[in-house]
């Protein structure tokens, strides 16, 4: 049913009207039993099936998704990706999800526009270029591409930024090459064709809406369209983990809050890279199609709303006057927000959960767009093997109550207790 994507598919089609392309996975109905269900469609339970398919022998593979493929975080993040962590917990791990993103369009035949076009953290004072010298540090300690650059490199490297009257004089750059931009559904649309053509049934409209628990063991879920059983149970649900854990009786050290994206009018090539402020919370990039994609910090309240608010907007447009007074002049056309699952250290967990067969795959804070192929095999491979991939295997959920937290940069949420 499937043709490969390539050069001769293009000129066929181009020759033939495009009459000929055929849909880029079948809509599954949903079987009564499954060896293996993940719940969640976005980009992590996309990966997971898709590797899970690939490289583990574990029989049939559903993907129960609530609404439609892409309508989570996956479609709407600013699309950067990087390694550029500093503890040990971290860096192995995100570093081999960007290996994974280099050879991703190859590897799954679809152009996700994977655009390594270097991560630019900029530094104001002496302090943070200190902190910033650690981390690039760390970084090559691990064998991650990591360049501090000084003010005349940055300078001959972007150079339209206020070096002259900036409000937070900027004297440099923590560089990370490999890091970069990919096209965020595209991930979402390749991984499910891919995930498709090995076998994995994808349902979207089909919210889970309990998990069934016989003798202490997950035994499958109850969705709106009907009860499906499974060997095994996946969580991969980002914003609404806590919600959905809660089905079975598990409470999540996360709070989810709305995160919001801003995209200007289109403008001549700009910005070739991705470029984060160092005294408040702004980064940006452009897009391919011209339009200034930037983001800043989480609004400030739990929320599980596809929305944000106005203040934090001001806040956003203000880093960025900040850091380039110029892009006052274009125009906003488009923002939204997606919900984000703040786990309390800015780290995630990849782990089994206290019911067996339930796996988590959770708390990926503002961060889990850069993490969907490591993420996606690392969970694979504790389902399939019922023990931690190497690269995640401090992603543990004790760790909040053993206290071996991964506390990154002091990210993770303010616990809400009442
Ligand atoms: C504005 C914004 C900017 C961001 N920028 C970046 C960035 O630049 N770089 C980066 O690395 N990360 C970024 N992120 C974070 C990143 O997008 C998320 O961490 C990541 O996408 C979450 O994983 P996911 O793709 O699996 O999530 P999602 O796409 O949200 O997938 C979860 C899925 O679970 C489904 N689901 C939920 N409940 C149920 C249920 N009961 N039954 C069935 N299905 C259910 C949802 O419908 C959803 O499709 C950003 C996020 C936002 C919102």
């Amino acid at each position: 049913m499937f043709d490969k994507y390539s050069v001769f598919s293009v000129l066929r089609e181009a020759l033939r009207g495009h009459t000929g392309w055929k849909p880029a996975w079948r809509d599954a109905e949903p079987a009564p039993q499954y060896d293996v269900v993940i719940v969640g469609g976005g980009g992590h339970g996309l990966a997971t099936a898709y590797y899970l398919a690939k490289h583990y022998d574990v029989g049939r593979i559903a993907v129960v998704e609530k609404g439609w493929l892409g309508n989570g975080s996956i479609g709407r993040n600013t699309t950067i990706i990087r390694s550029n962590y500093m503890l040990p917990g971290n860096i192995p791990f995100y570093e081999m999800s960007l290996k994974l993103w280099e050879g991703l369009e190859q590897d799954i035949n679809y152009n996700a526009m994977v655009s390594q076009r270097g991560v630019l953290n900029i530094y104001h004072s002496d302090a943070q270029r200190d902190a910033y010298a650690r981390r690039g540090n760390a970084m090559r300690l691990h064998g991650v591409d990591a360049e501090l650059l000084d003010l005349d490199a940055l300078k001959s490297m972007v150079p339209y930024l206020d070096y002259e009257n900036a409000r937070f004089p900027i004297q440099g750059a923590l560089l990370q090459k490999r890091g970069g931009t990919v096209r965020h559904d595209a991930v979402a649309w390749g991984y499910a064709r891919a995930a498709d053509r090995l076998g994995v049934d994808i349902i979207q409209n089909c919210e889970v809406t309990g998990i069934k628990i016989e003798h202490g063991r997950a035994t499958g879920v109850e969705t709106s369209r009907g009860t499906i059983n499974a060997g095994k149970i996946g969580l991969a649900c980002a914003g609404n983990s806590s919600r959905v854990a809660a089905m079975a009786g598990i409470r999540l050290p996360i709070e989810s809050h709305a995160l919001q994206a801003f995209v200007s009018e289109a403008l001549k090539p700009l910005i070739d890279n991705v470029i984060t402020f160092g005294a408040g919370h702004f980064y940006i990039s452009q897009s391919d199609k011209g339009g200034l994609v930037f983001g800043g910090d989480i609004d400030g309240y739990n929320s599980y709303a596809s929305r944000g608010n106005l203040p934090t907007i001001e806040d956003v447009c203000e880093g960025g006057m900040a850091l380039m007074p110029m892009i006052g002049r274009a125009r906003l056309v488009r923002h939204w927000g997606g919900i984000m699952d703040m786990t309390m250290d800015g780290s995630p967990i990849i782990d089994k959960s206290p019911v067996e067969g339930l796996y988590l795959n959770a708390g990926w804070c503002y961060g889990g767009f850069k993490a969907t192929p490591g993420s996606g095999w690392c969970f694979a491979h504790l389902i399939a093997r019922d023990e931690p991939h190497e690269a995640a295997a401090a992603y543990r959920l004790d760790r909040f109550a053993r206290g071996y937290v991964i506390d990154e940069k002091g990210v993770g949420a303010t616990p809400n207790l009442h």
